[in-house]
């Protein structure tokens, strides 16, 4: 039997309902539980493929080619369970699923309506697309109660309460207990009336997970209990703690799954959480440390490299070693910095990207790295810039570029269309649709024997994903192998490079896909764990 809880957010926005949710998984499952975790999203974008990094983080992107939003990939990163596109849906989704329908003619004339049609389809969408084995599926409303674009899922999910019956359904709400100084006290009145804007809609949260910047005292957690109506054990105080990847332990301790459990009369053994307290063990008492220097675009928001940033502490953890990001923006080299800001560093990092701004200092980044024997790793963007970097500076191809920036001479990097003759593939959806216009998800990749990433993966074949419109071009193969760069994996059919590495030097691999997505605390991720590994060594020469 399936079970559902909703996670649902009140008084503030970025209380990390995403990690709540993501930790309640993770301790489901040490509990022996199948779960899915899903997430509702209000805005009206159909999904956040469109929106800058700048608005909305990163864009995760699952195995089937969705681009969905980033606390999907806290889900994985904290579960395991691979996110597929059915688990993340936009209030743009519904609606456009719900009108295609009804210009279809569908609904056989009748009126289309809030309630029940767009309610309907998102309690299709909750429920829908499961393997029918889950134990839990936990369901996070993105956006803040109180919110307009928020009603329609809360009408959806107080529904689903009713039809499934509440001992298959359980609402779970995230609020703020802030600390007013002048007073000197906690504060719990936010809690109350968050409360009372759900009791408005019809949803009494059975558990409440309470924000807080210190301990709540019993006092005023009975408190917020009786006014909120619910137990006081299922006032779960969730304080500030040193890494994310704590909480689940820190959940556990103040009682949550033990909540969970009880409130749906499930006998379940204890959690084991050795996994989570091994890692917890590694973060804190680390044996060394290393610096890395990502040169980005988007270093104004570190949303935008979630899982990049996470994958990187995946490599500390494997290595048992305190991983220090230095976020440089590329656009630095371009105004009268120098590349000597590079200097000292333990490994150098270019991430994935879009559009020509920084593109001059992400070249400059890789050739610092090629020429210093600085470990580097390019990652999509990344790889592409070392690859013209290596063309113009190695192959002697001077005009090398990338036809993303205009038309150029000797395009190493370009679509598909542009270099292979014949070639019909193309990455839009529809005409002059962008949603979806590029190489999405999870392809395959073969790795050739007897190169440093064969060694990485210890596999000949291997998946990852993809989020990109342009492609190495093979025609520059032949010169740029005969020059130092060596192309260790390659899509299946041949055509595509997806892996260039530079044999004679310490470390420098470029990847076409996002190792990142697919990293896990308990699982990092072998080319990070190799990464930071290098910056290990290059910092005992330094
Ligand atoms: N802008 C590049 C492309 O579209 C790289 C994309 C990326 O780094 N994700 O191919």
């Amino acid at each position: 039997m399936t079970r559902f809880i909703f996670i649902t957010g009140g008084v503030v926005s970025s209380l990390g309902k995403g990690l709540a949710s993501a930790a309640l998984g993770a301790l489901l499952q040490a509990r022996g539980f199948k779960v899915r975790l899903r997430k509702l999203d209000p805005y009206i974008n159909v999904d956040p493929g469109t929106m800058s990094p700048y608005q909305h983080g990163e864009v995760y992107v699952t195995d089937d080619g969705a681009e969905t939003d980033l606390d999907l990939g806290h889900y994985e990163r904290f579960t395991g369970v691979p996110a597929r596109s059915s688990d993340n849906a936009t209030t743009g989704r519904i609606y456009s699923d719900v009108i295609a329908r009804e210009r279809h003619g569908d609904y056989l004339g009748a009126t289309i309506q809030v309630i029940p049609h767009i309610t309907d389809a998102i309690k299709a969408f909750v429920q829908g697309g499961l393997n029918g084995d889950e134990d839990f599926v936990l369901c996070e409303i993105g956006g803040t109660v109180g919110d307009i674009e928020g009603l329609p899922f809360l009408e959806a999910i107080r529904q689903i309460g009713n039809d499934l019956g509440r001992d298959r359904v359980m609402f779970m709400h995230l609020t703020l207990v802030p600390y007013v100084s002048a007073a000197g006290e906690l504060k719990t009145k936010p809690t109350q009336h968050s409360v009372k804007e759900l009791l408005n809609v019809g949803i009494q949260p059975d558990v409440l997970i309470c924000r807080c910047d210190r301990p709540i005292p019993a006092g005023e957690r009975r408190k917020i209990a009786l006014f909120c109506n619910v137990r006081e054990q299922a006032v779960i105080p969730a304080l500030d703690v040193s890494s994310i990847y704590a909480v689940p332990i820190t959940y556990h301790r103040e009682g949550l799954d033990e909540e969970v459990c009880r409130y749906f009369r499930i006998d379940a053994p204890p959690p084991d959480l050795g996994t989570w307290e091994d890692i917890v063990d590694r973060l804190t008492r680390p044996e060394g440390e290393v610096t890395i220097a990502v040169v980005g675009k988007y270093t104004g928001l570190l949303d935008a490299y979630k899982s990049l940033t996470e994958a990187l502490v995946h490599g500390g953890i494997a290595n048992r070693v305190k991983v220090n990001i230095d976020w440089i923006d590329a656009a630095v080299f371009e105004n009268g910095g120098t590349i000597d800001r590079l200097d000292g560093v333990h490994g150098i990092l270019v991430p994935g990207g879009f559009g020509e701004r920084g593109a001059k200092g992400k070249v400059q980044a890789a050739r610092f790295a090629r020429e210093r024997r600085v470990p580097y790793f390019g990652i999509c963007f990344g790889m592409q810039m070392a690859v013209v970097e290596a063309a113009r500076n190695l192959a002697g191809i001077p005009d090398a570029d990338s036809t993303e920036f205009g038309a150029c001479a000797a395009p190493v990097i370009g679509l598909m269309t542009e270099w292979m003759r014949g070639n019909t593939v193309e990455y839009r959806n529809a005409e002059g649709d962008l949603g979806g216009s590029m190489r999405l998800g999870s392809y395959d990749c073969v790795v050739r024997k007897g190169t440093r990433v064969h060694d990485i993966y210890g596999a000949d074949r291997i998946k990852e994903r993809h989020r990109h419109r342009y492609e190495v071009n093979n025609n520059y193969l032949g010169v740029l192998e005969s020059k130092g760069l060596r192309f260790a994996g390659m899509s299946p059919d041949g055509l595509l490079p997806e892996i260039v590495e530079i044999p004679d030097h310490p470390w420098f691999i470029g990847v076409q896909f996002h190792p990142e997505l697919k990293s896990k605390p308990f699982d990092p991720h072998p080319l990070f764990t190799s990464f930071i590994h290098a910056a290990i060594t290059q910092s005992r020469l330094v």
